[in-house]
């Protein structure tokens, strides 16, 4: 089994979820007290947030490098950015070291293709919602990337940031955030793309009339099997 390194804390409300899907993924695989080999380095959020605020990504990026780098020192085989909205600086990651990133947007597009949609609709921050990073690289599988309009994006970016980033999980957020998912859905939306790894604490199929793609589980769950198709774990490595 690879070490999973997982560089979170973006929040580390959902870096928890990473590590509790991890360890279950692994458990239901393999069985018995079998659990993931992975590493985490968890940032303080307030710097990276005060970054993304600042529009200081390079910046950003560069720190996201030297705990990237200090994860492939300490074992890490593969390498999880823990967000999506992160992903803005995924090749500067990916540049400061020589084991690979399973960048998050490869990872959810394929499984908008699995299940034979090319249209979403997609519930992130602001900056995923509105920068190119995201959309281009999504549509580079061949999905097309639908977002809410400007009022209902503000709305959806607060939550995340005021609510689940510090661990609030509210009904009436969750009221708000179904009709941005009807609109969307209305709109062409074949399947909804919970981009922001803290939505998934929000918002289940159950909120949706089409299929959603959970970006936090798919991510995992990409990392484990990449871990366990290197082969059944000997004892000690
Ligand atoms: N975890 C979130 C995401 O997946 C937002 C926090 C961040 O800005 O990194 O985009």
């Amino acid at each position: 089994m690879l070490t999973i390194g997982m560089l979170g804390g973006m929040s580390w409300e959902s870096s928890a979820e990473y590590y509790r899907l991890a360890n279950e993924l692994v458990r239901e695989r393999l069985g018995g007290l079998h659990s993931a080999r992975c590493l985490l380095a968890s940032v303080d959020f307030a710097d990276v947030e005060r970054l993304q605020a600042a529009g200081e990504w390079e910046e950003a990026g560069r720190l996201l490098a030297r705990h990237a780098a200090g994860l492939q020192a300490g074992g890490a085989d593969l390498l999880l950015l823990c967000t999506n909205t992160m992903h803005q600086v995924a090749d500067q990651v990916q540049d400061a070291v020589t084991i690979p990133l399973l960048h998050i947007a490869d990872v959810t597009a394929a499984a908008v293709r699995a299940a034979g949609l090319h249209r979403v609709g997609l519930l992130a921050t602001a900056f995923t919602m509105e920068r190119d990073f995201y959309r281009d690289r999504v549509a580079g599988h061949g999905v097309e990337v639908l977002v809410p309009g400007p009022q209902q994006r503000a709305l959806v970016h607060h939550v995340i940031y005021d609510e689940l980033c510090l661990g609030i999980v509210d009904d009436g957020s969750r009221a708000r955030y179904r009709e941005v998912i009807d609109d969307l859905v209305a709109a062409g939306a074949q399947g909804i793309v919970l981009g922001c790894t803290e939505i998934e604490l929000l918002i289940g199929p159950e909120d949706c009339p089409v299929p959603v793609f959970p970006s936090t589980r798919l991510h995992v769950e990409a990392a484990v099997e990449r871990a366990l198709a290197a082969g059944v774990p000997v004892p000690g490595r």
